[in-house]
């Protein structure tokens, strides 16, 4: 794959991550989300990841607490509503939180391919986690142990 490939694909994968974990936040179903700044319920195939700390910020990207499920019109049209992307990102994570974003924003930050393609598997696997059913997860958590 291509420098611009891996990052496409990463962008895809962090997004279904971070739309999946909203939904299940905000209403507890895999399909649908209430979006971090209109609190409007949309489904998880029309909505967007939106970057609080825009996506030109490398090192704020592919953070988790910079971003949320947002409904398409606040992120396209509406410029990601940037102040109340900020409040909601303080009342989840708090004040410190979205001012160590801010800084960190700010910070250039290389990737080399490996690291996009290790960041490419672990979303993977963070998202596998929350779409694998209950009853699944515990049968390999129990298998662990009898392994152990
Ligand atoms: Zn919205």
């Amino acid at each position: 794959m291509t420098r611009k490939q891996l990052i496409k694909a990463l962008d895809k994968v962090f997004s279904q991550y971070i739309r999946t974990r909203d939904c299940l936040l905000t209403t507890g179903t895999l399909y649908e989300g209430i979006c971090v700044t209109c609190d409007r319920r949309v489904h998880i195939k029309k909505c967007d990841c939106g970057h609080w700390q825009k996506r030109q910020h490398y090192s704020t990207r592919w953070n988790e607490q910079n971003c949320a499920l947002q409904c398409k019109h606040d992120n396209a049209f509406e410029q990601g509503k940037d102040v109340e992307f900020r409040a909601a990102i303080v009342r989840r994570y708090g004040e410190t939180t979205a001012l160590m974003l801010e800084a960190e924003a700010k910070k250039p930050r290389k990737y080399y391919d490996f690291e996009l393609l290790a960041l490419i598997d672990y979303w993977k696997k963070k998202l596998k986690d929350l779409q694998e059913p209950e009853p699944m997860r515990q049968i390999v958590q129990n298998e662990g142990l009898n392994n152990a």
